[in-house]
C-alpha cells in the first residue's frame, strides 16, 4: 500500500496535532472485531473513505478530534465505529444510561444515524435510542427506560427530556457533535451548551462537520481539549 504521506496526498488529507497516527488505508488495518469487518464487507464497502481512514486511528487513541469533510464522505461511520470500540471497553451491564451521545441537527439525520448504528452495532449487541422533536415523547422515554448504549438526539428534544429528568448523561464518556455547523445555523447553541454541561468533563469529544466557520471553531475551543484536526479537500 501507499505510505501515510502518499495516501494523505492522494486523498487531500491534511492533519494538525501532535503525533498524528497514520491512516488506516484498509479495513484490516483497523483491528475492528471480525463480525464488524464482515458487516462492512457484506455492505459492499471495499475500503475506508479518507475521513474514516484518518479519523479512526485518532479517535481510537481516545483523543478529541475535529473532522472536516464534505457531505457524503462517510462521516457517520467515522465516529460511530470508534464509538463501538469505546463501548466495548467501557460498557457496564446492565446499561442504564448512555455511554455514547451523538447530537444531530434534524430528525431525518438523527434517524439515519440511528439506522447505521443499529445495522453495524447489531452483531456487537449495541443498543441505540433516537430522540427527536415533532413526535410524541412517550415511546422515546420508554426506549430510554429500557437502557441504551447510545443516544442519538436533536438538541431541542434531548434538552427537554433532560429538564424532565428522564435521562442522565452522567455516564457519557464519548460525545459527538455531528454537523456542528448546521446545528449552530439552526440556533441550537444554547441547548448544546446545556447538554454539554450535563456531560462529565472527563470524556472524549468528537466534532464532525462539513464546514469550519468561526462559530464552530469557538465551540470546538470551548468543548475540546487539544483536539487533532483532520480536513479532507479544501475547506472553508
Ligand atoms: P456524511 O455524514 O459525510 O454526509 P454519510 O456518513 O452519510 O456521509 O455516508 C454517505 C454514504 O456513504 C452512506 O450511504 C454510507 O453508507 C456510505 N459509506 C460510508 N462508509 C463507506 C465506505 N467505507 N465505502 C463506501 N461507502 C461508504
Ligand atoms: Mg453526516
Amino acid at each position: 500500500g501507499l505510505s501515510p504521506d502518499a495516501y494523505r496526498q492522494k486523498h487531500e488529507i491534511t492533519v494538525s496535532g501532535d503525533n498524528v497516527p497514520p491512516p488506516f488505508t484498509s479495513f484490516e488495518d483497523t483491528g475492528f472485531p471480525s463480525e464488524l469487518l464482515r458487516e462492512l464487507l457484506q455492505t459492499g464497502f471495499s475500503a475506508p473513505t479518507p475521513i474514516q481512514a484518518q479519523s479512526w486511528p485518532i479517535a481510537m487513541q481516545n483523543r478529541d478530534i475535529v473532522a472536516v469533510a464534505k457531505t457524503g464522505s462517510g462521516k457517520t461511520l467515522g465516529y460511530l465505529l470508534p464509538g463501538f470500540i469505546h463501548l466495548k471497553k467501557t460498557r457496564k451491564n446492565p446499561q442504564l444510561s448512555p455511554t455514547v451521545l451523538v447530537l444531530s441537527p434534524t430528525r431525518e439525520l438523527a434517524t439515519q444515524i440511528q439506522d447505521e448504528a443499529v445495522k453495524f452495532g447489531k452483531s456487537s449487541r449495541i443498543s441505540c435510542t433516537c430522540l427527536y422533536g415533532g413526535a410524541p415523547k412517550g415511546p422515546q422515554l420508554r426506549d430510554l427506560a429500557n437502557g441504551t448504549d447510545i443516544v442519538v438526539a436533536t438538541p431541542g428534544r434531548l434538552n427537554d427530556i433532560l429538564e424532565m429528568r428522564k435521562v442522565s448523561l452522567s455516564e457519557v464518556t464519548y460525545l459527538v457533535l455531528d454537523e456542528a455547523d448546521r446545528m449552530l445555523d439552526m440556533g441550537f447553541e444554547p441547548q448544546i451548551r446545556k447538554i454539554v454541561n450535563a456531560v462529565p468533563t472527563r470524556r472524549q469529544t468528537l466534532m464532525y462537520t462539513a464546514t469550519w466557520p468561526k462559530e464552530v471553531r469557538k465551540i470546538a475551543a470551548d468543548f475540546m481539549v487539544n483536539p487533532v484536526q483532520v480536513n479532507i479537500g479544501n475547506i472553508n
